[in-house]
């Protein structure tokens, strides 16, 4: 049984926090939110009042939160306060650049780091199927991993510092952009007077097969448990797409790389947010695009 400090028990870190309760580990976790504490308590997490008592004691501290400024925050009040050889991990979806100061901040403390951003959404983490994209020292990620394991499904070891960060924006911008060009490719077929089933049909099994496609499809129909056939509810909210879009530019200016469709895919989506559909499920843009959003 391993003590285990979890920071952070909103949408996905009350799950992932209940999950690790039900693996066996004596979990204590502090969010912000009272009422996230009770919740939490009531999955079996020994709910603490802050995060230095959270983590006093603790093998291994998990924050989920929404965004670099907030782990940087949380970790540079906790490094200083863990218990010698404590494992820190990061699970939120933070920029690369967030993530290795995060890094660094543990290194001065003496202590061992791993970023683990997350897909899976929701559901991945109350069925503890996430995928988790880890950065981090070869003996940091080899300590990480069995608890990982008891809230995920798939864990891979992306690289040093911020490389799981950095694999997580690439993926969802790929996500983004192949989301949006097969939500086009279905309005175009519309005007040519071609059924969503026969472009599903020929297009899954050719060059133009993709997940966006053949497992989100964003028309109802073809796919029977895509957002597309219950009124575009998430799933993913178009917000959290619109956030990864927007790291993965900021990255991609940072490190001088050229992301033509990324940037575009990152100005549909805030265009689509900002006509009040931020919290649809961002494959709702086919409808932004026939213009009827
Ligand atoms: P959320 O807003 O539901 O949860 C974040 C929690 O952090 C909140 O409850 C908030 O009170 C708490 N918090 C903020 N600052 C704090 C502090 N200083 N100390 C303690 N608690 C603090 O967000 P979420 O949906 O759980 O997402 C968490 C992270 O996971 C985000 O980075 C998000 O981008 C990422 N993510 C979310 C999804 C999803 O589908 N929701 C999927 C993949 C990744």
């Amino acid at each position: 049984m391993t003590i285990v400090a979890f920071i952070g028990l909103g949408n996905m870190g009350g799950p992932m926090a209940a999950n690790l309760v039900k693996a066996g580990h004596d979990v204590r976790g502090f969010d912000l939110a009272p009422l996230l504490r009770e919740e939490a308590a009531k999955a079996g997490v020994a709910a603490r009042a802050s995060a230095a008592e959270a983590i006093a004691d603790a093998d291994v501290i998990v924050t989920m939160l929404p965004a670099g400024r907030h782990v940087l925050a949380v970790w540079s009040e906790i490094a200083p306060k863990a218990k010698t050889g404590a494992l820190l991990i990061d699970s939120s979806t933070i920029d690369v650049e967030s993530a290795r100061a995060a890094h660094a901040l543990a290194g001065k403390a003496g202590l061992a780091s791993v970023d683990a951003p997350v897909s899976g959404g929701v559901g991945g983490a109350k069925g503890g199927t996430l995928t988790f994209m880890c950065g981090g020292a070869d003996a940091a990620f080899a300590a990480a991993r069995p608890l990982l394991e008891a809230m995920g499904r798939k864990i891979v070891h992306c690289g040093g510092a911020g490389a799981g960060q950095a694999a997580k924006i690439c993926n969802n911008m790929i996500l983004g952009a192949t989301m949006i060009v097969t939500a086009e490719a279905f309005v175009l077929a519309e005007k040519l007077g071609l059924t969503h089933q026969a472009l599903f049909d020929v297009a899954s099994t050719s060059s133009g097969q993709s997940w966006s496609l053949t497992s989100y499809c964003p028309v109802p129909g073809p796919v029977p448990a895509s957002p597309a056939n219950n009124d575009y509810k998430p799933g993913f909210a178009a917000a959290l797409m619109l956030k990864d879009l927007k790291l993965a530019q900021e990255a991609a200016s940072s490190a001088g790389a050229n992301t033509p469709l990324g940037a575009a895919a990152a100005q549909l989506y805030s265009l689509f947010s900002a006509a009040g559909h931020s919290g649809d499920d961002f494959s709702g843009i086919v409808n932004f695009l026939r213009g009827k959003a």
